[in-house]
Formats: C-alpha cells, sequence, structure tokens
C-alpha cells in the first residue's frame, strides 16, 4: 500500500495517517510530503510549517495551538498542542444557519411490535424493574426461574431480563438531582421493548418507592386474587409484604406476574411499521483519530437518512460536543432550541467544576493511543455522528424525547451511563468504536460500527459494520451509511441479529445520579 494520508477539509494543516502498520520515517507521500519520524496508523503529520503558537488545525477547526516549532512531516502529538478553552457559552449564534429540510425519504418499513400508547418495539422483552439494588439478586434469580420454566411456553417472546442498577435507596431522593435517574428508570420501565408495561419488584422500605417511580397512576398489587388483564398499570410485587412467607413465595409471586405478562406479550406479533417509528440512539466509545473521518461521517449519512425518513436520531455525550458547539447552536431550528443547548452545556459545565474535573477527564489513554490529542478534536469527530440536519429539540438527561428528527439527548459521554439515558427513548442503538468496545445492551439492539478496518477484521464477530473502508477508498461515506441504515432496518424488524446479541453482550444498566449518595 503507498503511503496515504487523509486530510478532511482543505483548511487543515495537519492529516492522519492511513496505513495500517502507519509508516516509517523517509515515506514519501505522493504529493511529495516526507516524513521525518515514524507515524503509528490514525495519528497526525504536520503537512506544512508551523511556527510556535500558530493554531493547528482539523476539521477546519483550530484543535490546538503548537507548543513549538513544528516541520513538515513530523509527528504531532498531544504534548505538541496546547488546549483551547472551549467556546464561551454567551456568545453562540443561536439558530443563524438552520438547514433547509431534507428532502423525503418514503417507502421504508420495518417490522415492529406496536404499542396502545402509539410506540414501536423492535424486541419482545418481558422487562422486570427493580426499585432498589437489594431486591436484584432475587429478581435476576427469578428472571432465571422464567427463562428456564415458562419461557418455553410464549414462543413470541425473546427474553426476560432484570432491569437492576446501583439507584433506589441511600440517596438523597428529594434534592434536585434525584430527578435524573428517577425519570429514567420510569421510561426505561415502559420501553417500547416491554410492550411500554411496567413490572415491579420493590423491597418496600426503600427510598424510592413505586409510588414515587410511577405517581398519579395505579399500581396493581401482585397478590390481587384476580390480575386484570392490562396495557399500562404497573404490577408491584413488594417483598416485605406480610404474606409473603419465605423465599420460595417470593419468588413464586414473581413467577405468576411474570407469566401473566408473558401471557400478554406472547400475543404480539411484529407488523410493517414507518421507518418514522425508528428512535435511533447514536454514541462512540473508545474513539480513535478514524473515527471522525470514517465512522462517524457514516453513522452521521444514516442520522440523515433517517431524518428524511421521519424517524427520531438522538446524539448525546455533553463532553463531547461542549467543544464543537459553536457548530451545533447555529444548526437549531430556532432560538429556543439553541438555548436549551446551551442551557445543557452550562449544566454540565456546573456539574463537573463542583467536581474539580479538569479539561483532560476525556480522552481516555486509549483514545490518546488512537491519536486522538484533546477534547477538542475528540468533539469535532464526534459530532459527525449528528450528520447535517436542523437540531430540532433538546432534551435534558433521563427526559423522553417526543420530537422527530434530530435531538440532542444530553447524557454524560460515559459508554453505559450514555446508553442506559438513551433507552428513555430509543429502540435502536448506534455505537461506533476505533480502539474496540464488545458493548451491548439487553433492551434495544447496539449495531456496532469500526472506525478501521483492522478493528473489524480482529473482531469479525464483534463488529457489525466496517466503516474503515472509507479511509482506503475502497467504499465512500454514502455507500457505508446506506449499508448502515439497511442494516438498521434489518435488525429493527428482527431479521438480522447484531453480534452482541447473537452472543448476549448485556451490559449493567448505569442511570446517572448526579445528585448525592447518603
Ligand atoms: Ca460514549
Amino acid at each position: 500500500m503507498e503511503p496515504l494520508y487523509v486530510q478532511i477539509h482543505p483548511r487543515d494543516n495537519v492529516g492522519i495517517i492511513v496505513n495500517p502498520e502507519g509508516l516509517p520515517a523517509g515515506a514519501v507521500f505522493a504529493g511529495g510530503l516526507t516524513l521525518r519520524e515514524r507515524i503509528p496508523q490514525s495519528h497526525k503529520v504536520a503537512l506544512g510549517r508551523l511556527d510556535a503558537g500558530a493554531p493547528v488545525i482539523r476539521y477546519g477547526e483550530v484543535i490546538g495551538h503548537a507548543t513549538r516549532d513544528l516541520l513538515p512531516g513530523e509527528w504531532i502529538r498531544e504534548d505538541m498542542l496546547l488546549l483551547p478553552s472551549p467556546p464561551p457559552l454567551d456568545e453562540l449564534p443561536l439558530a443563524t444557519a438552520v438547514p433547509a429540510p431534507l428532502p423525503p425519504l418514503e417507502g421504508y418499513t420495518f417490522d415492529g411490535y406496536r404499542n396502545p400508547g402509539g410506540s414501536v418495539g423492535t424486541k419482545n422483552i418481558l422487562g422486570i424493574t427493580t426499585t432498589v439494588q437489594c431486591v436484584a439478586p432475587t429478581v435476576e434469580y427469578a428472571v432465571r426461574r422464567i427463562r428456564q420454566e415458562l419461557l418455553p411456553r410464549f414462543p413470541n417472546v425473546d427474553d426476560a431480563v432484570a432491569i437492576t442498577h446501583t439507584y433506589g435507596c441511600g440517596v438523597a431522593i428529594d434534592a434536585p438531582g434525584a430527578a435524573v435517574p428517577i425519570r429514567t428508570l420510569r421510561h426505561i420501565s415502559r420501553h417500547a421493548n416491554f410492550g411500554a408495561a411496567p413490572l415491579i419488584v420493590s423491597l418496600g422500605c426503600e427510598k424510592l418507592q413505586p409510588s414515587r417511580l410511577f405517581p398519579n397512576q395505579r399500581l396493581i398489587p401482585a397478590g390481587a386474587a384476580e390480575l386484570p388483564v392490562l396495557e399500562a398499570d404497573p404490577y408491584v410485587v413488594r417483598l416485605q409484604d406480610e404474606d409473603l412467607r419465605g423465599f420460595g413465595a417470593i419468588v413464586s409471586a414473581i413467577l405468576r406476574v411474570a407469566e401473566k405478562r408473558l401471557d400478554e406479550l406472547n400475543r404480539r406479533r411484529r407488523v410493517p411499521c414507518p421507518a418514522s417509528a425508528l428512535i435511533v440512539g447514536l454514541q462512540c466509545g473508545g474513539s480513535d483519530a478514524f473515527s471522525g473521518v470514517t465512522c462517524n461521517p457514516a453513522v452521521g449519512f444514516a442520522a440523515d437518512l433517517l431524518v428524511r425518513a421521519g424517524a427520531t436520531v438522538l446524539f448525546s455525550e455533553v463532553t463531547e460536543v461542549r467543544d464543537a458547539v459553536h457548530l451545533l447552536t447555529p444548526r437549531a431550528v430556532n432560538a429556543d432550541v439553541a438555548r436549551a443547548l446551551i442551557r445543557e452545556m452550562r449544566w454540565y459545565d456546573e456539574y463537573l467544576a463542583r467536581g474539580e474535573a479538569d479539561r483532560s477527564a476525556n480522552p481516555t489513554p486509549g483514545n490518546k493511543r488512537g491519536g486522538l490529542a484533546n477534547v477538542v478534536e475528540k468533539a469535532l469527530g464526534s459530532i459527525a455522528k449528528a450528520g447535517t440536519s436542523a437540531l430540532m429539540a433538546v432534551a435534558s438527561h433521563g427526559e423522553q424525547v417526543k420530537s422527530k428528527g434530530l435531538v440532542f439527548a444530553a447524557t454524560p459521554a460515559s459508554d453505559f451511563i450514555c446508553g442506559t439515558q438513551q433507552l428513555a427513548s430509543m429502540n435502536l442503538h448506534v455505537f461506533t468504536t476505533g480502539e474496540g468496545s464488545p458493548y451491548g445492551l439487553a433492551l434495544a439492539p447496539v449495531v456496532k460500527v469500526s472506525s478501521r478496518t483492522a478493528l473489524a477484521e480482529r473482531w469479525f464477530d464483534l463488529i457489525d459494520i466496517d466503516a474503515g473502508r472509507i479511509a482506503t477508498g475502497e467504499a465512500s461515506i454514502a455507500d457505508v451509511g446506506w449499508e448502515l441504515f439497511h442494516f438498521l432496518l434489518d435488525v429493527a424488524s428482527g431479521r438480522k441479529k447484531t453480534w452482541a446479541d447473537h452472543w448476549g453482550l448485556h451490559n449493567a444498566l448505569a442511570p446517572f445520579n448526579p445528585g448525592p449518595v447518603t
């Protein structure tokens, strides 16, 4: 393979090395540029001379300033860049460059499960919510029994899942931050893939009482003589109830309501639904310098296709949007949406400041090994996932998204916390990765897209889509974007399975709790 680098924007004064093994000193590119030292794949090379203090430009944006004079062909490492300040939140343009609506894309459908309230499932699962960690092993025991003893009798149900977490007690439940994990768990309990019908197991003495999780709602006790056929009212099993004598009786009570719910779920059938019923959550994890060249732009292309088909596309991860927010507020559909985006950035700035987090807290060592020098470079690559359409709405942490089109749903960047928070809304998940992660979720299919072909080849049975072909010119961004779009429709229909679901790789749920622990 000839020495090759990619330059994203004509203004860029750095390129990214494409060759899988990196390139040795003396390697000469087609344009005449000669490497002064060995540079690994996905790391940056200076395309021209840069004086100390000069802006280093990638994606047409400043990712830092040179700490010393740099010569053409030099390897630009993290320590040669001075980190710029984040864009000031008070001076951002509001809805000044709203993209025109993209042409509609009609006729695309998937086979999903319609719920009475209008949501559409991509899986058919019995979900059992826990109000507190104390009951988690009991529910996991019950779920093992459900899988062995009950599921074989309900062939249309895909699985039974315990919704366990570390929240629920020992927390300042009236503190403002408590609203985030509580609403997250409320929406997850009603997930479209559970038929939007909650089944709750409570201990009894915990702070997160079922009535707090579902205020103004009729809660049906598990011991009720006749369990009514319900669409949405939650069943509750309370372990400390006087009439549950011994562990056997507790498990039997859970199995009794589970069987009732399985009977309802088993009657569901997949029916053709418009692609507009998809709510696709996007995130990246283990990013490298290629993520912003290959997988994230391909996901951005697919995001535009989904928006054109009327679907909802969520992008998240506040700390990876913060340094590129000046590119997003102009794209907001109106000034209110732009202000809501700024509100989420400011809230998180203050949250991080309280914890005295410095700006090097993100990226990770793996990100840096992959050639990402700092959070500015990471953010510019990350927002490529959001495509080119107008930003239609902003949701705060754990809020359920109701809008169509491109939506910013605020979450931390942490993979498992972001995924958990997005589950408040999404029925399908796209995860891009450069370094590689076997991440998956039980509640919604997770489609994994790699930034480099080497990763897709090494993890041939973990990565679903290889976007690395874009760097070498074997495929275009549009090719991979369309491939991903069709794959998403197949996965949402149950026609194809993600590798994470094939192996049953399902990460723990980790609701974001910004409130105090007592
Ligand atoms: Ca992430």
